[in-house]
């Protein structure tokens, strides 16, 4: 099956009672069981069934097996938000003392996520850019895990998963990529080495933006050491399925970041349609980057598509000739980056990414505001800088849209 074939039917017998198409919105907390024997049972994991909506539901299950099918996972479990997808990716298997090692692009809520573990002293190391010597320098005997974006937003580094995941298994710690850029059209991780994938599915995946949620799918390929792993520990009897079993039973139900059964369902519907809305994004940000590059008032323009970009090799092998639906701009001047952001007419002025409208934001003033120069300039963030979301407008409006506002 390829993958828009995949997408619409590896997981289609959902309703087989009423034959409806769409999998029914489960919005029930709880879930009734015919004995106190059978809830028993489920509550020991020795039967199969849903007990409570935080831990489990049907809706949401469905979503689960959907995108676990599109990344060849083993399972997938979906959480309110990305962020809360990354944070429980982590900290199931991370205790105080332990280190993390992160690449440089990343989405601001990351950093600021792993700053504020620092708190329970979970510290993290980046590296100074995309070289694997880079990523080598930082790891230490307290190193659980390698964390990375396919491609760093706002940045747009590619970093070379398959190396990555070398040097990450030599060391026997797991490799953690944020796929939510490239969504399982463009990036299929796991096969590049990853052992555990995240993804917001808020932006490409759910396409529209109307609803948060999260998943964290599981390679199965890694080989825990339960000594290393301490929180695994008591869930080694389930084998390679030992990362979920522990997120599910242990700290997804207790963080109680679960996803709402509506969200999980808006989010499924998104999927559906992912493949066609990605190739028109990606054409249409390789048409916008072009165009904006012939443009002297651009000083640069910044889109892994682009063959004079340093990330152009490894982005055109890693996913397949297609390079994403963000690109930024720098415009010589915070006030010209004001300006254009205030003269688009179609592209909205918001903290997003992955709409069906073009969007932008000036990062330095917002998603940023709160990191020094020095953190900024390090993660790509300029005050000139403009980053921009495509959406499925024609290509020619948009581009026409960007060079009106940039000759005011
Ligand atoms: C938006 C985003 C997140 C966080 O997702 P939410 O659904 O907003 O919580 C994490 N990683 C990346 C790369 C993102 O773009």
């Amino acid at each position: 099956m390829r993958f828009n074939t995949r997408i619409l039917h590896c997981e289609k017998k959902s309703e087989s009672i009423t034959g409806a198409t769409n999998i029914p919105i489960y919005q029930s907390s709880s879930f009734e069981h015919k004995s106190a024997k059978e809830l028993e049972s489920i509550f020991h994991g020795r039967e199969f069934g849903f007990v409570y909506t935080r831990i489990g539901n049907p809706t949401v299950e469905a979503f689960e097996k959907r995108i676990n099918c599109l990344e060849n996972g083993i399972g997938a479990l979906a959480c309110a938000s990305g962020m809360s997808a990354v944070t429980l990716a982590i900290m199931n298997i991370t205790r105080c003392g332990d280190e993390i090692v992160c690449g440089r692009g990343i989405f601001g809520g990351t950093y600021s996520l792993l700053k504020n573990l620092e708190d329970y002293g979970i510290t993290t190391k980046f590296a100074d850019d995309s070289a694997i010597g880079s990523f080598e320098k930082c790891i230490t005997d307290k190193t659980r895990l390698i964390f990375i974006e396919t491609i760093g937003n706002p940045k747009l580094d590619v970093p070379d998963i398959k190396k990555i995941s070398g040097l990450a298994h030599s060391r026997n710690i797991p490799l953690i990529v944020d796929s939510t850029v490239t969504t399982p059209y463009l990036a299929r991780p796991v096969e590049l080495g990853a052992d555990i994938v995240v993804h917001s599915t808020s932006k490409y995946i759910n396409g529209s933006g109307n609803s948060i949620g999260g998943i964290i799918i599981d390679s199965g390929n890694f080989k825990w050491d339960y000594n290393k792993y301490l929180s695994l520990k008591e869930y080694e009897r389930f084998g390679p399925f030992a990362y979920l079993a522990r997120l599910r039973k242990g700290i997804f139900k207790d963080f109680g970041a679960c996803i709402s059964p509506f969200n999980a369902y808006l989010n499924m519907l998104g999927l559906e349609t992912l493949a066609l809305r990605m190739d028109k994004i990606c054409s249409n940000a390789m048409k916008l980057a072009l165009r904006l590059k012939q443009n002297p008032r651009v000083e640069k323009v910044n889109y892994p598509g682009l063959k004079d970009s340093e990330y152009y090799p490894i982005a055109f092998e890693q996913f397949d000739n297609r390079f994403g639906g963000i690109l930024t701009i720098r415009t010589g001047s915070k006030e010209k980056a004001y300006s254009v952001i205030n003269n688009l007419k179609y592209a909205l002025n918001l903290a997003n990414i992955g709409d069906v409208r073009t969007l932008v934001i000036h990062p330095a003033s917002t998603i940023y505001a709160e990191n020094t120069l020095e953190e900024k300039e390090k993660m790509g963030v300029y005050e000139d800088l403009i980053r921009i979301s495509l959406g499925l407008e024609d290509a020619e409006d948009i581009i026409e849209d960007f060079e009106e506002a940039l000759s005011v």
